[in-house]
């Protein structure tokens, strides 16, 4: 990796270091271990907080539930993409709320990470954007509003190479079947003056395939707006530890990286079992500009 791609220069400045994220590895296990013995999931949960437990740098345990071993799949995650000529394709960063992924908290187990995928990468399938290159992941948060636990929201977010257009808008309302919905936000990713092109994609990579998930809580000001309607606000708070106990047994069904979601792209271990790896995209040489084709 040459000097200018130096990961360091892409990582966000408050990218987790290896002590914190052990330490929240030390705190999952905790949360696990204290789910009440009536908890249904509890003998899972308490299958997850071992293999945590057992987890470390000479033998990682490779569990999506573990914050130690996301930190260093994501470390690998950015390495590859620096690494590979996906770098110089142009890309718009995408975060969309699909319908019917909301689930009441309590009930998380009943989401199936593998199958969500498949019905998402199905609904671009069938669009225009079939061919484009997608680099995404699944997010989740626990939706709160005025109080009132609204539920497990997972939503997808993602880099998709192509330009800012009304064209692209549409194709993804229509890939998801959303009309004008809100619950779309799309930015092309592009240097300005205060921020750095690397920064920029440093930090929808990382965001792409998080480490931290929390409580999304809305509420209403006491101010209203200049027009009468109330004004909501939005603020991101910690899980409480049998919330965390909650998602962390349910992601401890799954293997390190299988939150992510790509499309037109692969990734290839470095060797067996291994969380280095390498992105490759047969299509990448058509979408970047003559001179990088090269
Ligand atoms: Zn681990």
């Amino acid at each position: 990796m040459s000097k200018t791609h130096a990961l360091k220069n892409y990582l966000p400045v408050k990218f987790e270091s290896g002590p914190q994220a052990n330490d929240q590895r030390l705190a999952t296990i905790k949360a696990l271990r204290k789910r009440r013995p009536t908890d249904l999931s509890r003998t899972h949960s308490m299958w997850v907080a071992r293999i945590l437990g057992k987890c470390s740098k000479a033998r990682p345990c490779k569990v999506e539930a573990c914050p130690r071993c996301r930190r260093v799949y994501r470390k690998s995650f950015v390495k590859a993409f620096l690494k590979s000529e996906l770098q110089h394709a142009i890309w718009t960063r995408v975060s969309i709320i699909p319908d019917g992924l909301l689930f009441p908290e309590g009930e998380l187990k009943n989401a199936n990470l593998k199958a969500i995928i498949k019905r998402l990468n199905k609904n671009i399938q069938r669009s225009n954007l079939a061919d484009a290159i997608i680099i995404g992941g699944i997010d989740i948060s626990l939706n709160v509003f005025e109080n009132d636990v609204q539920g497990w929201q997972l939503h997808l977010y993602f880099l998709i190479n192509r330009p800012l257009t009304n064209t692209l808008k549409t194709s993804i309302n229509d890939a998801f079947n959303k009309g004008a919905d809100k619950s779309f936000s799309f930015k092309e990713i592009k240097s300005d003056k205060q921020t750095p092109l690397q920064k920029h994609i440093g930090r929808a990579l990382t965001y792409v395939y998080k480490n931290g998930f929390n409580r999304r809580s809305s509420y209403y000001e006491a101010r209203l707006k200049r027009d009468g309607s109330p004004r909501i606000n939005v603020r991101s708070l910690p899980l409480k530890a049998h919330q965390l106990a909650e998602l962390s047994s349910w992601l401890g069904k799954y293997s390190v990286g299988d939150r992510l979601f790509l499309r037109n792209i692969k990734r290839l271990r470095a060797a067996p079992l291994s969380m280095k790896f390498s992105l490759q995209s047969a299509l990448i040489k058509q979408s970047l500009s003559p001179q990088k084709r090269e």
